[in-house]
């Protein structure tokens, strides 16, 4: 029996009928991540024999009785959510020894339905970047083709389930970090809708935009982790208190009634023509299963970059001002005084981009630059939120390409940070209107490079979006092996 042929929602089945117990699983995929992570750097930390005890439990759970989907099945988890008595570092070295004492909620769900936690994955440091090079703890390898990026900030978490190191892995969106390092690598990454799921847990990076959202790969695998991770928590006080839908029975197949908006805003030039085709191909196949599409506008895409880029490191700047080398954390052992304590451990301990954005975020809140930088931004997102409005007058949801690009080598723009943030433009948007979207593959590049298709709709359309995304999936049947098989 070969690990790379089952997804999720196969192993569970595998599980349940006996054929296969957890520790059996759970072995398999140790055994995998042992064979590949040295190359490919998914992981920060293995978590070897927590995994094998929590497998074990898994077994005793389904022995005593009815148990969930995720019962037994082993996941990864993106390195800034906190797991109990196993070290979250968010890349970082100043969180380089910080063991939490409590779990996150999404992570409590998990362990409820008895999943196994194989690992924290690699991460941009903070969640500050899109290819995760600015890792304190190595840096993942896009499993497609060597010397390439995997996308970030949760490169990670992408690269651990497109080489079948862990089943399904969960990461956070704050502009872009699950969509597309699930473009990158091939596979489906979802950011919810802001409050969907508790962000309990979750180390801050832009309070107002960051959410958990899981990378499977499958639509349907992506329908039974959000299923687990969804609802309210009195915790989180973003976190909304309405039903969670059985996200697995919306996925049929079919799009007749479903109108799909073209932003034509995420078309320009500067899309790679090989993405670009990718992307076209996509939009004819949901044509040809039924759906409707239709051309739409959202004017105000363009300024995107320059509000998040605001937003973004102010709220970051905030946030991170807890790692002070006094509560926790790194703490620099050659300080005289207080000031100096505060000075050497958050420069040695932070590195030059989450830096950059602390610097860029003090910058723009403070007095006599709140009002040209921070206001404006604040001001100029309400415009970008309207265009969501409108377009959602004339279509169900919105299709289009993820990244401008493919993956592209490793240290390519790592000198030049704006490269980087342009890279953003297309998942940016989603996070400043708190609307979800998802990333569903939908073809390679000549070079053999995956592309993604986004799709996004209003707020709590995640049904429509697994609906549509199952529909792109069932159409194409891309490969799914990596180089890594
Ligand atoms: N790439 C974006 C940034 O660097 C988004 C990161 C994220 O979503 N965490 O901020």
């Amino acid at each position: 029996m070969d690990l790379d042929d089952f997804s999720l929602a196969e192993a569970a089945k595998l599980l349940s009928s006996g054929t296969l117990t957890a520790v059996e699983l759970t072995t398999r995929c140790l055994q995998r991540i042992s064979r590949v992570d040295e190359e490919l750097h998914a992981f920060i930390t293995i978590d070897e024999q927590g995994a094998l005890q929590q497998a074990e439990h898994a077994d005793e759970m389904r022995k005593n009785g009815e148990v969930g989907k995720l019962c037994g099945i082993p996941l990864s988890i993106k390195d800034l959510i906190a797991t109990r008595n196993l070290r979250t570092t968010c890349g970082s070295k100043i969180l380089e020894h910080y063991v939490p004492p409590y779990d996150a909620t999404v992570i409590r769900r998990l362990r409820e339905e008895g999943a196994v936690i194989v690992g924290k994955t690699t991460m941009d440091e903070f969640a500050m970047g899109s290819t995760s090079e600015t890792c304190a703890f190595g840096v993942p390898r896009n499993p497609w083709k060597k010397g390439y990026v995997a996308g970030g900030s949760s490169g990670g978490s992408a690269v651990s389930v497109a080489a079948f190191e862990s089943f399904a892995s969960l990461g956070s969106d704050t502009g872009g970090s699950i969509r597309q390092p699930a473009a990158l690598c091939g596979i489906v990454g979802m950011k919810p809708t802001y409050g969907r799921v508790s962000r309990y847990g979750l180390t801050a990076f832009a309070s107002s935009l960051d959410q958990i959202g899981p990378f499977t790969r499958t639509v349907e695998d992506c329908a039974i982790v959000l299923q687990a991770i969804s609802g309210y928590d009195p915790l989180d006080s973003t976190s909304v208190n309405r039903p969670v839908p059985d996200y697995s029975a919306c996925l049929v197949e079919g799009l007749d009634g479903v109108t799909i908006g073209i932003p034509k805003e995420y078309f320009t030039s500067s899309l790679n023509k090989e993405v670009e085709k990718e992307v076209r191909l996509g939009i004819e196949l949901l044509r040809s299963r039924g759906a409707k599409i239709v051309d739409v506008s959202l004017p105000h895409t363009e300024y995107c970059v320059a509000v998040y880029y605001i937003v973004a490191p102010s709220e970051a700047s905030s946030n991170l001002a807890r790692y002070d080398g006094i509560h926790y954390g790194f703490r620099d052992p050659n300080s005289q005084n207080l000031i100096e304590t505060y000075k050497n451990s958050r420069s040695n301990g932070f590195g030059a981009e989450v830096k950059r954005r602390i610097i860029l975020g003090t910058y723009s809140l403070s007095s006599g630059y709140y009002d040209a930088y921070y206001r404006k931004a604040s001001q100029v997102r309400t415009l970008i939120v309207r265009d969501y409005h409108r377009a959602f007058e004339t279509c169900d949801i919105l299709a289009s390409p993820v990244v401008p690009t493919a993956a592209w080598p490793l240290g390519e723009n790592s000198e030049d940070p704006l490269a980087v943030y342009l890279s953003d433009i297309l998942t940016l948007s989603a996070n400043l209107a708190g609307v979800p979207g998802i990333s569903v593959p939908v073809g390679f590049t000549e070079a053999g490079l995956p592309v993604g298709l986004q799709l996004q709709g209003p707020h709590f359309s995640e049904e429509v979006l697994l609906k549509v995304g199952f529909n792109v999936e069932k159409g194409l049947s891309l490969p799914k092996r990596t180089l890594y098989v």
